[in-house]
């Protein structure tokens, strides 16, 4: 597949011609990564998840309870892709609601690892992930709530970035978690990464979280030789497994050898990152998700009353979902507000200014995405299990750090390992730049 950049540079012509080849090719590929194939206008094809409203174009955020709901308007991303000659092609699978690591939640089944069509793409957004690693997309738009970006992108050996909370505009995305969510590229490379994240980051007044800060260009401002202070954080990788260990400790050394300095750090409040995130998300989703009630969006199921159409309606959320709506009301009850909820505020304050203590030495930490390579299909059953899997990517939406994930090899069975260059918050650039060096340096192949 041609890269984004190369992309640009074609004709209409040429652009269309490679539009009904990734099609044909997507429905060829039996990966399940495409569960449509709309197209919003005229441009290099931009694949969108499912959680992303197009106007005109239905958007399920992978759930049975939105069947039949057609976007009104444009994600403010949308109308920032268009301005800057891409189009919206194609709804990527995903978990449903966003909820998930695995894309097996989602009502159109799961989507296929093109490294391995028994292993997961990772999730949630699983399809995008697919697609640009499956050569059946140039490149896609995910969201990332606690790693839906980065962790698929791991996964499916290619790249995914999560900007800083509050750069690109979340009007539009159906939400999660409000407080934790942006929307970021997935592409085949760094720089493709940057060229996207440049066309749909914004400030946006339709957002109340979106910043004003000024906007420079990453994509034409990027530097492979720059120099920077790296920290790595030896306690924590100790969870990650011996292949991972490996790949993290190999990279180090490959950073040494750029020229960058590597300054090692401890965390102490690592432990506490997976109860918090799942404390602080499933508060704010049960809030959000409170609107699907039957009567203003997607399917309704009809009852005798009111009250028996909304609970035959919600029937449709599946197990996770329910899962985390249950949780999100017990933390946020009375009784357990204090216990749980407003602690996690507080710890969420301890863990940002962990890394803003690092930040004042360093100017990127390196971390792995997840301890695993992508299981198999079928295999995580267990929710605290999948929970678990979050452990590396979680803590930096609760802090809004950007963070890019990068391929940097491969395991015994040949399935891709990714790490994760996190950067000090509006600080983009660097970890571009500190991620095109790396990129080079390991010159990964598919
Ligand atoms: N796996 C995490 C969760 O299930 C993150 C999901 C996401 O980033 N949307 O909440």
């Amino acid at each position: 597949m041609i890269t984004l950049k190369e992309a640009l540079t074609k004709s209409r012509d040429e652009l269309e011609l490679l539009r009904f080849e990734m099609e044909s090719k997507a429905k060829e590929s039996g990966l399940n990564a495409y569960i449509d194939f709309s197209l919003a206008g005229e441009g290099v094809p931009i694949l969108i998840k499912d959680n992303i409203q197009v106007k005109g174009w239905s958007i399920t955020s992978g759930s049975e309870i939105l069947q039949g709901y057609v976007a009104p308007y444009n994600a403010t991303v949308i109308n920032n892709l268009q301005k800057k000659g891409f189009t919206p092609f194609g709804r990527a699978n995903m978990d449903e609601f966003a909820m998930g690591s695995t894309t097996e939640s989602s009502f159109y089944g799961v989507t296929k690892n093109p490294y391995g069509e028994d292993r997961v793409p990772g999730g949630s957004s699983g399809g995008s992930a697919a697609a640009v690693a499956g050569g059946i997309a140039i490149a896609a738009l995910g969201s990332d709530t606690g790693g839906s970006i980065r962790q698929p992108a791991s996964y499916c050996g290619c790249v995914g970035m999560k900007p800083t909370y509050g750069r690109v505009s979340r009007f539009g995305l159906a939400s999660y978690a409000s407080s934790l969510d942006q929307i970021g590229p997935i592409t085949q490379n760094v720089e493709d990464a940057s060229i996207l994240y440049d066309a749909i980051a914004s400030y946006d007044e339709k957002d109340s979280t979106s910043s004003s800060l000024e906007l420079v260009s990453t994509s034409e401002n990027l530097d492979a030789n720059r120099k920077f202070t790296i920290a790595v954080t030896d306690n924590y990788i100790a969870e990650a497994n011996p292949e991972i260990q490996e790949a993290y400790a190999k990279t180090v050394k490959v950073l040494e050898e750029l020229g960058h300095t590597i300054v090692h750090k401890t965390m102490a409040n690592t432990k506490y990152d997976i109860a918090t995130y799942y404390i602080v998300a499933t508060a704010e989703a049960t809030t959000n998700l409170a609107r699907y009630d039957g009567i203003r969006y997607g399917k309704r199921v009809e009852g005798s009353n009111l009250e028996e159409t909304y609970i035959n309606t919600r029937a449709q959320f599946g197990d996770e979902v329910k899962r985390r709506i249950m949780l999100g009301n017990f933390v946020l009850s009375s009784g357990y507000y204090d216990a749980y909820y407003i602690k996690a505020q507080k710890v969420r304050h301890l863990i940002r200014d962990e890394f803003n203590k690092i930040f004042e030495e360093a100017d990127l930490i390196l971390s792995p995405v997840a301890p695993t390579v992508a299981p198999k299909i079928g295999s995580t059953q267990d929710p605290l299990e999948m929970y678990k899997s979050d452990m590396y990517t979680i803590a930096i939406n609760l802090a809004g750090l950007p963070a890019i994930s990068l391929p940097v090899a491969k395991d015994r069975e040949g399935m891709p390992i990714g790490l994760q260059l996190i950067g000090k918050a509006f600080d983009e650039q660097a970890v571009f730049d500190g991620a095109l060096s790396l990129e080079k340096a390991v010159n990964y192949t598919k």
